[in-house]
């Protein structure tokens, strides 16, 4: 076979790859509108493989229109894909930015083909000026280096793939480059760009997707765990992040506080359920500003809601519970109009290295239960009928609170 024929079948794999990748982020889109960096990543990958079909094919004709045009299109490739990695976290160029770079680009390009015919000038603005706009985008991406797996690899690659373009275009290109097409077609630069665009091109979509992806479950995962109408954790969501940190050797300082809404029916019997509804948000966003950073909140059902306190001692359980007790009686709840007071019941104890999670809710509901027997409005850190719990510290005769 021809090798003119043979180069261009390998040259159109690159593109052909990206394209995959393109229709990959636009089924990843799909599956979630609202991430559309999602879209800017697909319209990256089209725009490079038209960027080198135009090259490849020779199209527009004539070398100045078409070193002008392909050039422009792999610069929007290259914007297209750091404002699709940026996006993602956040951030971005601006398309200010990218107009300026895209038209600065283009004009040079120009200006090195038409009135000082400079091929090298050209590969060196490609290459180098690619370069530069994915470092950019990998220092602003920096603070992933440090975050969860998906997102290091992706940093990592993203910072070679922007660094290799410097040395490699010194060392295959220097300070010559063959304009002959065929000389230039079989150069050291050209095939090394070819291999080094087809391999650290896939490496960095396929982190990009990888992240995507890790993006959607952590996106679905989150909704599975997270009660719809207080927007905190569910009961599984809740027990699920509990027993985690019991896992993790947080065992033997944790605390669990109970709460649970004192006369809630009949919030819901005079205002009606939707007013109930309210309420429960209310009440979800009150414990949740009330409790501390890294306290776990979660809504079990109905209006019963727990804070799971890692590292938290019998007797700062206590106080966080008092705390929290507190902070709904003095709460003006909206949905009320201020009609009425709102109180909630408490129950609180702390775990055990033995302790199951469910031994130790079953201790501090029964706590919790003493609490709306005893006149509700009150948290309860001890079982009512011994002044002693088996193994956890004693509290004193005001853990009990008196109805005022
Ligand atoms: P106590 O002080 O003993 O806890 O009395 P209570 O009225 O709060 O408790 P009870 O268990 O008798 O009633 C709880 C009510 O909470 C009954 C139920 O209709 C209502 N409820 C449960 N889930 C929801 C909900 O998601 N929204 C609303 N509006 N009401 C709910
Ligand atoms: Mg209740
Ligand atoms: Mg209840």
């Amino acid at each position: 076979m021809d090798g003119a024929i043979v180069r261009t079948t390998l040259s159109l794999i690159s593109p052909g790859i990206l394209l995959v990748f393109g229709i990959a982020f636009v089924c990843a889109w799909l599956i979630e509108r609202k991430r559309s960096y999602l879209l800017v990543l697909a319209s990256a990958c089209a725009l490079f493989a038209l960027g080198a079909i135009s090259q490849i094919l020779g199209w527009p004709p004539g070398a100045g229109p078409n070193a002008i045009v392909s050039g422009a299109i792999y610069t929007s490739a290259v914007l297209a894909a750091a404002e699709g990695i940026l996006l993602r976290s956040g951030t971005r160029l601006g398309l200010r930015m990218d107009a300026a770079v895209l038209i600065g680009f283009t004009l040079l390009l120009a200006y090195f083909f038409y009135v000082d015919r400079n091929l090298l000038a050209r590969v060196y603005i490609q290459n180098f000026g690619y370069g530069i706009i994915l470092l950019v985008a990998a220092v602003r991406l920096s603070p992933l280096a440090g975050g969860r797996y998906v997102d290091r690899v992706l940093f990592w690659i993203l910072l070679a793939f922007a660094l290799h373009f410097f040395p490699r275009t010194l060392l295959t290109v220097g300070l010559s480059v063959p304009t002959d097409k065929t000389a230039f077609a079989n150069s050291m630069f050209w095939q090394l760009l070819q291999l080094s665009l087809a391999v650290l091109g896939v490496g960095l979509a396929l982190a990009i997707l990888a992240a995507a992806v890790t993006d959607v479950i952590d996106d679905l995962r989150r909704e599975r765990d997270t009660d719809l109408l207080t927007g905190v954790l569910n009961r599984r969501g809740f027990e699920e992040r509990s027993a985690a940190y019991l896992r993790n050797g947080g065992q033997g300082t944790a605390s669990l506080v109970l709460c649970d809404v004192d006369n809630f029916k009949s919030i819901n019997d005079a205002h009606g359920h939707d007013v109930g509804d309210n309420v429960l948000r209310e009440v979800g966003r009150v414990l949740r500003k009330s409790s501390r950073k890294g306290d776990i909140v979660g809504r079990l059902g109905g209006e019963e809601f727990a804070v799971f306190l890692p590292d938290t001692s019998a007797e700062e359980a206590y106080e966080c519970s008092e705390r929290l007790r507190i902070a709904i009686e003095n709460t003006s709840f909206s949905a009320l109009a201020g009609a009425r007071q709102l109180t909630a019941s408490f129950g609180v104890g702390t775990f055990k290295s033995s302790d199951a999670w469910s031994s130790l809710y079953k201790r501090v509901d029964a706590r919790l239960y003493e609490a709306k027997r005893t006149g509700r409005n009150r948290t309860i850190a001890q079982e009512f009928s011994s002044s002693k719990v088996d193994g956890e510290t004693e509290m004193s005769a005001h853990t009990v609170r008196p109805v005022r």
